[in-house]
């Protein structure tokens, strides 16, 4: 059936499932599991329809397409739904893109293995349904911009680190696990200069 391999591709491979339940796309997508609505800390955010237990997949990262100078952002698209991964900038699709930054975050990116930049949304903790799904934007990141974080966790850096390498040893030690292949491919000097390898 071609519309149950669209539903598929969009909204990341849940093909038997979205079958079972006979629901369009559309519907399928935006309530798989997830729901956008108000946060917390301003502007919208991406919530837990039903529980996840720490571990489980919440679902698959929609990437749109690549963002390069020959396709830059048109009317409507916007930077704070763009994501570097390896070096490039990907527009990251709906529901996916509303995910925010917590110091404390809910949940994180497992990028495939295979190094490239296809990634599942991971519950980090027990998430119960109604909960606030979150990154910490600063896992795999290196050489970006800092920027003042509300997350309103007790523990709050307050400023962003700019680089993953810049956050506590504690901090890096705890999160080493969680790192991109590309990320640790990158920086495997790095990380082995400070017995992180
Ligand atoms: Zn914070």
């Amino acid at each position: 059936m071609k519309t149950r391999k669209v539903a598929g591709e969009i909204a990341g491979g849940r093909v038997a499932r979205l079958a079972s339940v006979g629901a369009s796309w559309h519907a399928a997508t935006m309530s798989d599991g997830v729901e956008v609505r108000s946060a917390p800390a301003g502007g919208q955010g991406l919530f837990a329809a039903r529980p996840f237990a720490a571990g489980a997949t919440i679902r698959r990262i929609g990437l749109v397409r690549e963002v390069t100078a020959e396709r830059p952002l048109t009317a409507g698209e916007t930077a704070d739904h763009v994501c570097r991964i390896d070096g490039r900038s990907w527009l990251v699709g709906a529901p996916d893109r509303y995910v925010n930054h917590a110091c404390e975050p809910s949940a994180w990116k497992r990028f495939d293995p295979d190094g490239g930049p296809e990634a599942d949304m991971v519950a980090l903790v027990d998430i119960p349904a109604g909960g606030e799904i979150t990154y910490d934007y600063v896992l795999n990141t290196h050489g970006g911009g800092r920027w003042a974080c509300g997350c309103g966790a007790a523990t709050c850096r307050g400023m962003l680190e700019a680089s993953w390498f810049d956050l506590s040893e504690a901090t890096r030690r705890r999160q080493r696990p969680l790192l991109a292949t590309w990320f640790v491919r990158r920086h495997a000097a790095r990380l082995a200069q400070e017995g992180m390898a």
